[in-house]
């Protein structure tokens, strides 16, 4: 059974994951316009939360807190280990140590590029938080899978091995994404409908790996191409509270747009 996202307590969430792009000299110029962009009652109504290079985030920290800007500050990995003998890889430590507050974690791009197995995913969901920020947990299927019909089999593994050792209260503060993998840069969309469904079934997974009032509180975001002219009708379906945007984050007119759905939907 579908939840009202209206009678809980779920404020919506559009998150820009920048991926590698946008230095830290252009990052400064994007967030200027964004935040020229966005009014009081946009963050009011929405969480808005960006994900630039790990390059950018001090910059990005010095200019939110400077310009007192709302946006919250996002990370798009991290290790699930505090230091060590890890070359290349980045702490949680150091990211809370920036201002971030959410961190993307187990995008299909670092799984199907890096290796990451679920196993290691669940280790950073625990570090991120164990570090007071919150996950953004990536889950979705390629499109083989859909084609064979394994869409809910293949999320819901994702979802019960990184929260079956996480607390209902642990959980409450999280977000997972769905983002079909053929959906990621490649202009296609699942359907609003289609998206409702399995988004659906992850909360009916976290009500059942974790506890019904987790499944109500945790929000739940889709993403996969959506721009500016996708969003309303994907944020109307009752599950789903947000969007997880790439592509079209990197242009702040775009993404200042998808933040506004609101405006040009209701
Ligand atoms: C993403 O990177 O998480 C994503 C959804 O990308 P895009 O919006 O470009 O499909």
């Amino acid at each position: 059974m579908p939840s009202d996202r209206t009678s809980g307590d779920r404020t919506p969430i559009v998150s820009g994951n920048w991926k590698m792009n946008n230095n830290h000299f252009e990052a400064i110029q994007c967030v200027q316009k964004l935040a020229y962009l966005l009014q009081k009652d946009d963050f009011d109504a929405v969480e808005v939360t960006i994900h630039p290079p790990f390059t950018d985030l001090r910059s990005m920290q010095t200019l939110i807190d400077a310009d007192q800007l709302r946006l919250k500050l996002g990370a798009q990995n991290c290790h699930p280990d505090d230091k060590g003998a890890f070359t290349g890889e980045i702490s949680p430590v150091f990211l809370a140590k920036l201002g971030v507050q959410y961190v993307i974690v187990g995008h299909s791009e670092r799984r199907e590029s890096f290796g990451e197995n679920d196993e290691f995913v669940a280790r950073k969901v625990a570090a991120v938080q164990k570090h007071g920020m919150t996950p953004i947990l990536c889950v979705g299927e390629t499109l083989a899978e859909r084609e064979s019909g394994l869409t809910l089999d293949k999320v819901k593994v994702q979802v019960r091995s990184a929260l079956e050792k996480r607390t209902s209260e642990q959980v409450k503060s999280m977000v997972i994404a769905y983002e079909p993998i053929w959906a990621i840069g490649t202009g296609r969309n699942a359907s609003p409908e289609d998206a409702q469904e399995v988004i659906a079934a992850i909360r009916e997974e976290v009500a059942s790996v974790v506890s019904r009032p987790a499944a109500q509180a945790i929000r739940l975001q889709y993403g996969g191409s959506v721009k500016a002219g996708t969003i309303a009708d994907i944020m109307r379906q009752p599950d789903i509270d947000g969007v997880l945007v790439g592509g079209a984050s990197l242009d702040p007119t775009e993404f200042a747009r998808i933040v506004q759905y609101r405006r040009h939907a209701f």
